[in-house]
């Protein structure tokens, strides 16, 4: 391929992205002057979120999914047709764990990310994250916690939406709470009191403060730490009580907001399942029973297994060269397990930790650990949107957001072909070419 057939479909996706998006700021969405953008897009399949169909097309119209079908099937008289052979069209792919405002911990360490970077760098940065996601075809993005940035994914989110920076969908957490004394940077003398990757709040009052504040100031959800490594020993212990937990629950929900929690140890892991959380984050250390209370409750679990490979390399592990750590091995045991108990699988990497954009890690780890890659696609798609209560995405069906990615080859046979993007629309409007 010469460079210019290569640059000018680029070009043309991001003038479109330009043209199209700066409108009005709120108006983007749902108008659709004179009618005419109508789009049919025509790949080899379609995966639907749940299974895949060959020889399917997709009529956009606007904003919307507007028909999809056997080719003979939807009637698209007068839209542009966009010829995909090849190719396979998916929804628009959801990250279910990132972290906008961080980058890879290779680069900076995270305590120096947090005490050290201004936050106006880290929201420059975040901005091509964001842009990165979107390119790589993640649409959404559920961001779980800014990490001593304080409320800037609340202004990220609202620069995405009113075209101001290309970039995902966002489900902002905000601040992320923690117990006080649990979480990090730590290590300083006990004289010292050190800014905190995320809000300390503990008890009745203080709680239900610190979670009407965050949603007062954007949180969609509430994400809490409900085990960390803390003290001299820094082995990972509970932090909130169980009655603590439940109010956070409680209070978030009485507003039609989830908690959701970062756990790794089976007491954090127990406590925060039946507290109500939505889902637990990592859960590296559950065991059969864990995980089958976690079915029994419809707790999903977003396992992360990218982030963990990826600190483990971080920490000298030559992949592929020396045998797996300790850490990796028992992770491949209890996703199995969790697997195996039929706990929902949500799709989130802790993308940050490694490098955005490179989302689609997270997918082959998955896939690595024993998971079919039509079942990582759905966690990515479908399930997600499920869980995090987003009924108007993750599928291909009429009426439903036109948010979509399109592949080369099957990912649905090779998931790896999820990096071999071709297309992303969101909106409707085309991202890239
Ligand atoms: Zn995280």
């Amino acid at each position: 391929m010469t460079l210019t057939t290569y640059l000018l479909p680029l070009l043309y996706g991001i003038t479109s992205f330009f043209s199209s998006t700066f409108r009005s700021p709120g108006a983007t969405a749902l108008v659709n002057p004179g009618g005419a953008e109508s789009r049919l897009y025509k790949p080899d399949r379609v995966f639907d979120g749940e299974t895949v169909h060959d020889g399917w097309v997709v009529l956009v119209k606007g904003a919307t999914i507007e028909a999809v079908g056997p080719a003979a099937s939807v009637r698209s008289e007068g839209a542009d047709v966009i010829d995909l052979k090849g190719t396979t069209l998916l929804p628009g792919l959801i990250e279910g764990h990132s972290h906008l405002l961080l980058h890879p911990y290779n680069e900076t360490t995270w305590d120096d990310q947090v005490l050290k970077e201004p936050r106006s760098y880290r929201v420059a940065r975040a901005t091509i994250h964001a842009r990165n996601t979107l390119l790589a075809g993640f649409t959404t993005v559920r961001d779980l916690g800014t990490e001593g940035a304080d409320y800037d994914d609340v202004g990220l989110k609202q620069a995405i939406d009113q075209g101001v920076i290309p970039g995902p969908r966002m489900i902002v957490a905000t601040r992320a709470l923690i117990a006080t004394g649990s979480y990090a940077p730590k290590g300083f003398s006990p004289d010292v009191d050190v800014p905190q990757g995320a809000e300390e709040a503990d008890g009745h009052d203080k709680l239900i403060q610190a979670v009407r504040r965050q949603i007062g100031k954007g949180a969609d959800l509430i994400k809490v730490y409900a085990d960390y490594r803390w003290g001299l020993m820094s082995e990972a212990r509970p932090t909130f009580t169980l009655d603590e937990l439940k109010l956070i629950v409680e209070v978030a929900r009485s507003s039609g907001r989830p908690t959701v929690a970062h756990a790794t140890t089976v007491e954090g892991m127990r406590r925060a399942i039946l507290a109500g959380c939505e889902t637990i984050e990592h859960g590296d250390g559950g065991t059969p029973e864990i995980f089958a209370l976690m079915k029994d409750r419809g707790t999903a679990l977003c396992p992360t297994v990218a982030a963990g490979d990826a600190t483990s390399q971080y920490r000298g592990w030559k992949k592929g060269i020396d045998p797996e750590p300790e850490r990796i091995r028992n992770k491949r045991i209890t996703f199995k397990q969790a697997l195996d108990a039929g706990v929902k699988i949500c799709f989130g990497g802790d993308v940050g930790v490694f490098t955005h954009g490179d989302n689609a890690r997270e997918l082959e780890m998955m896939v690595d650990y024993g998971m079919k890659p039509l079942e990582a696609l759905r966690s990515a798609t479908s399930v997600n949107a499920g869980v995090f209560h987003l009924a108007d995405r993750g599928r291909i069906q009429a009426g439903l957001l036109a948010d979509l990615m399109v592949a080369e080859g099957d990912p649905t046979k090779t998931i790896g072909a999820i990096r071999k993007v071709r297309l992303v629309v969101k909106n409707g409007q085309i991202i890239k070419l």
